[in-house]
């Protein structure tokens, strides 16, 4: 078990299965929503400087349903897929523009820090109308019931 900076010089050649853990905080997740830990499995392939990373990130986000105003967790498990050059192998701009292209990243030759790539894949997870479940049918605009148990005294049909 790691944290989400990779030692490569512990890596062993060729494909190693890296089990990393840690806080939100650690991937620099400090909003009200992250408060679980975050885990990682990936699969690195080393081959010279050029590293890949894949595998999956999970954590649970703290959410508030956007109809009923619940708050619920929703477990999140997200892909991930990293390639790293080592610094210095291309030019600097060339280096900027392959990092704006998400997938690459670079390393020093010892270290790999996946923390950036992690926090981005969690964010980008995050529904924009978060719902306690897909077909919740929120509050009644009238007396402002929850509708999920059951229609409330508004409801002609009761
Ligand atoms: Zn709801
Ligand atoms: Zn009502």
């Amino acid at each position: 078990m790691t944290g989400f900076v990779l030692d490569l010089a512990t890596l062993r050649p060729a494909v190693d299965r890296v089990e990393a853990e840690g806080t939100a905080a650690d991937v620099g997740l400090s909003q009200p929503e992250w408060r679980e830990a975050v885990r990682g499995l990936f699969q690195v392939e080393k081959s010279g400087d050029r590293v890949s990373v894949r595998g999956t990130v999970q954590s649970r986000a703290h959410l508030e349903c956007v109809r009923c105003l619940k708050e619920f967790d929703l477990p999140l498990a997200v892909p991930l897929v990293v390639y790293a050059e080592r610094t210095g192998s291309s030019s600097r701009e060339e280096e900027e523009l392959l990092v704006r292209d998400d997938y690459m990243l670079f390393h020093d030759g010892r270290r790999l820090d996946l923390r950036e790539a992690i926090r981005e894949a969690l964010l980008l997870e995050l529904p924009m109308t978060p719902r306690c479940r897909e077909d919740c049918p929120g509050l009644c605009p009238k007396c402002g019931a929850e509708l999920s148990p059951g229609p409330c005294a508004c409801d002609p049909d009761r």
